[in-house]
């Protein structure tokens, strides 16, 4: 287990992405900037428009961004997607 990276309010970070296993940037999004529906990967439940979520970037991978609930996000170490 890396040393925690959550409980900081900073809108972005640098974090441990267990989607893809590297590192990735955390952002938050407002609920003005969404405006699109999103799949997200934790519940694989929708994130409907114009609710504030995050999205996270693998590094050197922007086209793989993936947008997140935040309860999904904050509980992604303790119940990894399944596969
Ligand atoms: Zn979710």
């Amino acid at each position: 287990m890396p040393r925690a990276a959550g409980g900081r309010d900073a809108g972005t970070r640098f974090t441990h992405d267990p989607t893809t296993g590297t590192s990735a940037e955390v952002r938050r999004v407002q609920p003005y900037e969404a405006r699109k529906t999103y799949r997200c990967p934790g519940c694989n439940q929708e994130i409907a428009e114009g609710v504030a979520h995050v999205v996270v970037v693998p590094l050197g991978e922007p086209g793989e961004r993936r947008h997140w609930h935040h309860g999904c996000w904050a509980h992604r170490s303790g119940r990894p997607p399944g596969r």
